[in-house]
């Protein structure tokens, strides 16, 4: 099924940045109030986070009776939340709705008796058992803690990009680069992420335009000279990209030329943002170890410097962010910490043999 006409060749992709009534939610039970503000609650895992990592956890936590907490986040359900069309994920043939696919997650999580709070968390003390975290006025003490928050895409704060997202404008070529078949398209930014996706893309489209603001580029040289000789991708030095053209999908971009600030229009169907990520972890960087690109480490698969702290997701993962690694990464962390407790005493061994 293609529509010429559509950028995104039928397949709509429109971000739902803020779920309407129609649109499914993560949020399936609506908030649910564990203890007052100023109160206390208590767990055997509390998940922090609730995209496919932390529901994943969530599920496998709840099927071993852990009866976990998932602090959701005040916008549950992390970045497939902010797509339609999911088609890799596996199991959906004709594809699944990301907020659908989310919501899905959250439901079967509560059926085995997770609890949710859809709140984002203050600040967190991890200097000893129970682990502390607080969310709206609520202390939530944990046994063992499952981080999960995730890594945000960073944009380039333009409102023509907010308004097209989804339309056009994305921030992930592996998710939506099919949508590009014969179609001219836009990448942004000068480090591997850019190249790599730039390159990914010309199995789409007709040309990929590689768009920089300096000179001199952060990716690797072997990236960048493997980009300079592919027939399909065209560098473009010195520009900085002033406004998505179109009004409910993209026709072009209005460029500058960064050293002689001349503008001029480039007409292209599609703008991948490729300047970096963001991993969530604010809250963690006092009490756990980030690498050199500010992501935590984790220590034999989910595990942290603090025993009974494991990690799961793109809050530690620059290479995959895909939401079926996340999940599986989910699944690995609830393993552990069960095992984990089990072995603390905390718990008793898993009554099911099967996960
Ligand atoms: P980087 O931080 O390396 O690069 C971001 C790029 O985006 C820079 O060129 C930067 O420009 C540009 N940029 C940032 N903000 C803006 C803005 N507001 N407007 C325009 N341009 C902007 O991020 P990456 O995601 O590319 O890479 C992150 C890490 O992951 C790196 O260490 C990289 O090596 C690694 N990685 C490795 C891969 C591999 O080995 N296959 C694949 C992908 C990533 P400027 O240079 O001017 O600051």
């Amino acid at each position: 099924m293609t529509d010429d006409n559509n950028p995104f060749g039928g397949f709509s992709i429109s971000m739902i940045d803020e779920p309407t009534d129609s649109a499914p939610t993560a949020a399936t039970g609506g908030p649910s109030v564990i203890a007052e503000a100023g109160g206390h609650a208590d767990a055997k895992v509390v998940i922090i986070g609730s995209g496919p990592a932390g529901l994943t956890a969530a599920i496998y936590a709840a099927r071993a009776n852990l009866e976990p907490i998932v602090l959701a986040g005040s916008a549950p359900g992390g970045q497939l939340m902010l797509t339609s069309d999911v088609e890799n994920f596996p199991g959906f043939p004709d594809g699944i709705q990301g907020p659908e696919l989310m919501a899905a997650m959250r439901s079967q999580a509560e059926r085995f008796g997770t609890r949710f709070v859809d709140a984002d968390i203050d600040r967190v003390d991890l200097s000893g058992r129970p682990f502390r975290v607080w969310a709206r006025g609520v202390e939530y003490r944990a046994q063992a803690v499952i981080v999960a928050t995730g890594a945000s895409a960073l944009w380039l704060g333009l409102d023509s990009e907010t308004r097209l997202r989804g339309r056009g404008v994305s921030a992930c070529a592996t998710c939506d680069g099919f949508f590009f078949r014969d179609r001219e398209i836009a990448v942004v930014g000068g480090g591997d992420t850019a190249f790599e996706e730039a390159t990914y893309l010309t199995r789409f489209a007709t040309r990929v335009h590689l768009l920089h603001r300096r000179d001199t580029f952060r990716a690797s040289k072997i990236m960048v000279e493997r980009a300079l000789e592919h027939p399909k991708i065209e560098v473009h030095p010195n520009v900085a990209v002033e406004e998505v053209l179109g009004e409910d999908k993209v026709h072009g971009l209005r460029l500058r030329d960064t050293v002689t600030g001349e503008t001029r229009e480039m007409p292209i169907e599609g703008l991948f943002i490729a300047i970096g990520y963001q991993p969530n972890t604010a809250a963690f960087r006092d009490w756990l170890e980030v690498d050199e690109k500010g992501y935590l480490v984790v220590h034999d698969e989910t595990g942290s410097a603090i025993d009974g702290v494991f990690i799961a997701g793109d809050v530690h993962d620059h290479r995959y962010r895909q939401a079926v690694t996340a999940a599986a990464d989910g699944c690995k962390a609830a393993i552990d910490a069960e095992r984990w407790l089990e072995a603390q005493g905390i718990t008793e061994a898993a009554t099911s043999t099967a996960w």
